[in-house]
């Protein structure tokens, strides 16, 4: 194990961010290079418990704990702390695809879970998880690895996000020969095109995947199957087929004014930014907030993400509604450890907000009741009520408006954060398939699904497990083993 007294000796330390004041004025990634003495000691707290909880990914009381692709976070953080970071990487990459996107992006139930987290602060498991990666890739340890045999068997992938890739992935090392078709002109899914270069620098996604091309796997972009390309030529030129097409319907806030121009959903804004930073031929974003009020719907991640980007844009001001209260400070009885603590936190949208604008963006129990709208049909405001949450005779809550606060919030840009319902119906319907959560097979034996197509909105950690247990069944499939 590492250090015995580790935890002891050093506090918990998370990687250093730019200043909120430096990085508005840039779309560069959020966080600075850490030393390697820093990660060493951060990895010395690790206490290598009798029963470690970190690495579990299992559902307790309906919630997930641990990491989810089981990352055998102790053993490398160890590694770490002995300096062999050639050895963490073999180790890190045994269970994750990806480190490089999730030491990055993920939300780290693994450090909710952590036994140090018991008594104290958590072991700082994603900024070492990030570190082991970005230093293999920058010693050269990461290389295109071919598969030794081929199986003659081919598989068609559909969607690339970081399930479709880590499906790709696990199916091309066993030597299946695997087509990635993407809708999109880059690949990459919501790591391209969703979550902003300040989390994620796009060249990272495009490193992985140049490394994935050298392996083998065959890209195919800006084809949609079951429009371009009909689903019976794929079945026809493949052996078999996964869908990894993401949840990407939005919900929708039918409200009165709701067809005015200058209401968009996050989507539209978060893609269309990223697109124009990629390409730089347009000298503004399809949809900009500079010197625009804006009203963001959603409290949660999506919405953040909306919240940085108007920032970075240049926004008068930006507020961020959300239906829900604001969660505890601290676990409550009912989230006991080694749960995911549901407390409230400030990312690194809100931090920006609160330095520019000298408050948190964020009104918690608002409900919007409708859009404000000029004689020229564009938005100008969003009226909204407070609401307290009350239980009905089934146990249910619903949000009930308190009367009399009733406020407007002025809006030229109002951007939808609330998630989303599902998939888009007609690739399943081209195919004629069904599935349930029972496995990731689908009412055709040779088709599969995984990711957020599965098991509706999730994390690019769950993505990347669905992706792997989908390939596996596919192979299963496949060899008939
Ligand atoms: C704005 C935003 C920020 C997020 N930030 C985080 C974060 O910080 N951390 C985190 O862990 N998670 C985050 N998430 C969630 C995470 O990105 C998703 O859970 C994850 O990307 C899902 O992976 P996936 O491969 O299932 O689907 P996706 O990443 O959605 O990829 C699906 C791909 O399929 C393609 N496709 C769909 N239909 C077809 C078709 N018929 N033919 C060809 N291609 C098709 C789509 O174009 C898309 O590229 C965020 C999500 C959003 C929306
Ligand atoms: S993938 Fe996420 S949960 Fe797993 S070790 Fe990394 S940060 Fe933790």
């Amino acid at each position: 194990m590492g250090k015995p007294t580790g935890f002891m000796e050093y506090q918990r330390q998370t990687i250093k961010q730019r200043s909120a004041k430096t990085r508005v004025k840039d779309w560069q990634e959020l966080h600075l290079p850490a030393n390697e003495r820093f990660l060493q000691e951060q990895g010395a707290r690790c206490m290598e418990c009798g029963v470690p909880y970190c690495h579990m990914g299992e559902l307790y009381q309906g919630m997930a704990l641990g990491c989810p692709i089981n990352n055998l976070i102790p053993e490398w953080n160890d590694l770490v702390y002995q300096g062999q970071w050639r050895e963490a990487l073999k180790r890190l990459h045994l269970t994750n695809n990806f480190p490089e996107f999730t030491g990055r992006v993920c939300p780290a139930p693994c450090e909710g879970s952590c036994t140090v987290g018991l008594i104290g602060e958590p072991v700082t498991i994603k900024s070492i998880e990030a570190a082991i990666v970005d230093r293999g890739f920058a010693e050269g340890w990461i290389r295109p690895q071919l598969p030794k045999q081929r199986s003659g068997r081919s598989v068609a992938v559909v969607g690339s996000g970081p399930a479709g890739l880590a499906c790709a992935d696990e199916l091309n090392k066993v030597g299946h020969q695997v087509t990635v078709y993407e809708r999109e002109d880059r690949i990459g899914g919501l790591l391209m095109y969703g979550i902003p270069n300040m989390k994620l620098d796009k060249r990272y996604v495009q490193r992985r995947v140049d490394l994935l091309a050298a392996e083998g796997i065959q890209f195919v972009t800006n084809v949609e199957i079951g429009h371009d390309t009909a689903t019976e030529e794929l079945l026809g030129q493949h052996d078999a087929v996964v869908l990894c097409c993401g949840s990407t319907v939005p919900r929708d806030l039918p409200i009165p004014g709701r067809e005015a121009k200058g209401i968009h959903f996050a989507m539209e804004y978060l893609r269309g930014n990223t697109r124009h930073l990629l390409d730089g031929e347009l000298a503004e974003p399809p949809i900009s907030a500079e010197k625009k009020d804006v009203v963001i719907i959603g409290g949660g991640d999506t919405g953040t993400d909306c919240v940085a980007t108007a920032i970075r844009h240049g926004c008068r001001s930006v507020v961020q509604l959300e239906i829900l209260p604001q969660p505890p400070q601290a676990r409550t009885a009912a989230n006991p450890w080694p749960q995911w603590p549901k407390v409230a936190r400030s990312d690194y949208g809100q931090e920006e907000a609160a330095h520019l604008f000298g408050r948190d963006p964020r009104d918690y129990e608002m409900m919007s009741t409708e859009f404000m709208v000029d004689e020229s049909g564009s938005v100008t405001g969003v009226k909204a009520v407070q609401v307290q949450w009350e239980q009905n005779k089934d146990g249910r809550y619903s949000p009930k408006p308190i009367a009399g606060t009733e406020t407007a919030y002025d809006a030229q840009l109002v951007l939808l954060a609330m998630g989303f319902t599902g998939p888009e119906p007609q690739t399943a319907k081209s195919l004629d398939i069904t599935w349930s959560m029972n496995g990731y097979g689908t009412s055709q034996t040779q088709v599969f699904v995984a990711g957020d197509m599965r098991r509706g909105q999730s994390l690019v950690v769950w993505a990347i497990d669905e992706g792997r247990r989908a390939a596996k069944a596919c192979d299963a499939f496949l060899t008939g083993l």
